[in-house]
């Protein structure tokens, strides 16, 4: 039977307890989430009709603050993807050194099949229905896979109908509705200072390091984007459609342009289309998985060509493709810390919201890159001190701070 995405982040997560030796009922309760909810959402669809569809909110931990995590319209959300997502939220938060827990929302829907205004009628209804386990000291949505800032702007409004006005419970926000400068480009940019970081650490850099990058939405498009602006070479790119190639670099802010344009990275005039599945075998430095879960696995992780594997999308490698990959010498950069620059500026837009005051973009990203070096930082510790992968030692390091939390408050 294929592994699910939850059996997955807990055969992570069991990796590093064994590392740290904690007993039977610790590692149950780590691995438990605190809450799951799901709701049955009725809309009127444009023609009429009735739609139904499903939501599900996990709350994971809360141990070091309220929960926090995306929410992920997708044909594939499940229960299990959710939890999923939800612990690596509650691992992503203490990693990078932001006060909350874990979280995850998801919406079973294709959005592509939905009008916009459906899609409004559909998250005011999913907010109403969780409202009351949403706020800002509760638990603070921000946007995910096929949502956006004007999702957001949603959440925030029909959340305020029933609360009062209150910004902070949502972050991603448009930036002239109370959004932050940066929030945007910043799991892209966040993606882009963990691989300096590591590239930097083996004695690389990104000057002319040659990039594959599957999925170019919010976040493979803007880290495409700034490592073109770093000399970085990047090489191929893709969407649901389809891949394209160009030997010499793509031009990434034109193929942007095109994406706009036309509504796929498809037909870009200067390069060559290919298939998604061969895209992620080309030959270059580091494949950066920006799309879905679960697309390098024991079936193809053999023909990886790449040297990092950088996990800028959630849970894209299965446990088994994860030790074929390290055993093979690719070094994975793992999720919780590879696309954590996305919560850490949420996290400024939160301490933003609630202090009514804004900051200038040069600092978002200065602090941004503070949060990410210093959680390289313990991780290289932590490798060197047990002789253990990047994804365990980054495991490692958020549990035990999850841990100590849990144990101060006297929670066990
Ligand atoms: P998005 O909806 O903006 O973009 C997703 C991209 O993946 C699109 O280009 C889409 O066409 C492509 N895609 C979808 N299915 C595909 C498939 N089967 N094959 C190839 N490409 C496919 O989503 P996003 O916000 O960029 O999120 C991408 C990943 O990054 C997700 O795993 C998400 O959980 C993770 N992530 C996002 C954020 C954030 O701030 N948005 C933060 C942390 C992690």
């Amino acid at each position: 039977m294929t592994e699910t995405a939850y059996e997955t982040t807990n055969k992570f997560l069991q990796d590093a307890f064994d590392v740290i030796g904690l007993d039977k009922n610790a590692e149950h309760l780590l691995k438990t989430p605190s809450r799951q909810v799901s709701v049955e959402l009725v809309i009127q669809r444009d023609d009429g009709s009735i739609g139904n569809f499903i939501g599900y909110r996990v709350q994971h931990d809360n141990a070091r603050g309220p929960f926090k995590g995306g929410l992920r319209f997708s044909g594939d959300v499940n229960l299990d993807e959710v939890r999923s997502l939800a612990s690596l939220m509650t691992w992503k938060t203490a990693l990078a050194d932001v006060p909350y827990g874990g979280a995850k929302g998801g919406i079973h829907v294709d959005p592509t099949e939905l009008s916009r205004s459906e899609l409004e009628r559909l998250t005011r209804r999913f907010t109403e229905c969780i409202h009351e386990m949403i706020g800002p000291t509760t638990d603070i949505p921000a946007p995910d896979m096929n949502t956006d800032a004007g999702v957001m702007a949603w959440i925030f409004d029909e959340y305020s109908k029933h609360n009062g006005f209150n910004p902070a419970v949502v972050t991603g926000k448009p930036v002239d509705l109370h959004g932050s400068v940066g929030r945007e480009a910043a799991t892209g940019r966040g993606c882009l200072y963990a691989i300096r970081e590591v590239l930097e650490n083996d004695g690389e850099g990104l000057d002319g390091s040659e990039f594959v990058i599957q999925g170019f939405g919010n976040v493979g498009s803007w880290a495409g984007r700034l490592l073109h602006d770093q000399n970085a070479k990047v090489k191929a790119v893709s969407d649901v459609h389809g891949a394209i190639y160009n030997e010499n670099g793509l031009d990434t802010h034109a193929v942007y342009d095109h994406l706009k344009k036309t509504g796929s990275v498809v037909d870009f005039p200067q390069a060559e289309d290919m298939a998604n599945e061969e895209l992620l075998e080309l030959d270059c430095d580091v494949l950066m998985p920006a799309a879905i879960g679960h697309v390098i696995t024991e079936e193809n992780a053999d023909d990886i060509s790449a040297d990092y594997v950088l996990e800028a999308a959630n849970g894209p490698c299965t446990y088994k493709a994860h030790h074929i990959l390290e055993d093979r010498g690719v070094t994975v950069v793992p999720d919780i810390f590879a696309n954590a620059g996305g919560v850490t500026v949420s996290y400024f837009e939160w301490a933003q919201n609630i202090q009514h005051f804004s900051w200038e973009e040069d600092r978002v990203n200065s602090e941004l890159e503070s949060h990410m070096v210093d959680a390289f930082r313990t991780i290289r510790g932590l490798m060197n001190k047990h002789d253990i992968t990047m994804r365990t030692a980054a495991f490692v390091a958020a549990i035990q701070k999850v841990r100590e939390a849990t144990k101060q408050r006297g929670l066990q």
